[in-house]
């Protein structure tokens, strides 16, 4: 028996990295998925490249409007979701003395009103007994020099979290949240940073990781699959460091 068949599940940030390695797995375990991006050229490709019951809906996270779309595209091709995974986000990089209102918005809006609004717009297509994930970061519980406002993002949407759910409670719904350490995806390669600057950053990540190397996107998809199946059924609330241990020493 798949993990999650017949479970209709979206997914934002699903163009890329960790949200594809996820949008793959989910498909592979039965489940109907709709994969929201920001590029269409990237949504085409992978649509071109995947096998099973999906749809691609272009749709930015930062604009309310979009994330309604979403829903609305989500709902009228599947009814009702059983899965959200607000996945989607960004990480440029500005250290404290160089913070714009710009870049501050940016982050806040991508990162964080983002997933809050899509989370409103879906609420009433959620069954019961559903399921709510977030990915967050542990650089809201460790500091990393250039990251403050992106830290400060994911930060304020793990409080949100704890809100959430206590409130989706009589609805049976589970609230989780994955944190991922450094995970291997191009997310590196949109931080605003010359690659050699990247390449020395990535170096210094992973001397710091207990398990010495980076994560792959694969290794957050099992997990992002274990917190949304039974598997997790009395798991609610928490925050899953997926990390090779670099947060916990
Ligand atoms: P990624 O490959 O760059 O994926 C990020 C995804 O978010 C892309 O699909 C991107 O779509 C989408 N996205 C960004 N801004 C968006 C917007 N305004 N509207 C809609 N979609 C938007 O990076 P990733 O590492 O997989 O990141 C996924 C999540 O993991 C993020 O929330 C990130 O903060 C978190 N995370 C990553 C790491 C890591 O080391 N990689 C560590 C901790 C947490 P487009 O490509 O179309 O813009």
């Amino acid at each position: 028996m798949k993990k999650l068949e017949n479970k209709v599940a979206v997914i934002t940030g699903a163009n890329s990295g960790i949200g594809l390695a996820t949008a793959k797995l989910y498909l592979q375990e039965g489940a109907k998925v709709v994969l929201s991006g920001r590029r269409q050229e990237a949504l085409d490709e992978i649509t071109a490249e995947l096998k099973g019951d999906f749809i691609a809906v272009k749709a930015d996270v930062a604009k309310p409007e979009d994330n309604k779309r979403l829903i609305e595209e989500a709902t009228n091709a599947y009814g009702k979701i059983d899965i959200l995974f607000l996945n989607a986000g960004i990480a440029p990089v500005a250290p404290a003395h160089e913070i714009s209102e710009e870049h501050y918005d940016t982050l806040f809006n991508t990162n964080v009103k983002g997933p809050i609004l899509a989370t409103k717009e879906a609420l009433p297509h959620l069954n019961d007994g559903g399921t709510i994930l977030f990915t967050n970061s542990i650089v809201s519980q460790k500091g990393f020099d250039g990251l403050g406002v992106y830290s400060a993002t994911k930060g304020a949407l793990r409080a949100y979290q704890r809100v959430l759910t206590s409130e989706v409670k009589s609805r049976k719904i589970r609230v989780n949240s994955i944190a991922p350490g450094p995970i291997d995806t191009p997310i590196y390669g949109k931080m605003g940073l010359p690659t050699d600057v990247v390449e020395e950053m990535g170096k210094g990540f992973a001397q710091q990781v207990p398990l010495g190397r980076f994560g792959t996107s694969e290794e957050i998809a099992k997990s992002a699959l274990f917190l949304a199946s039974d598997d997790a059924s009395y798991i609610n609330g928490v925050e899953l460091e997926i990390d090779g241990g670099l947060s916990q020493i």
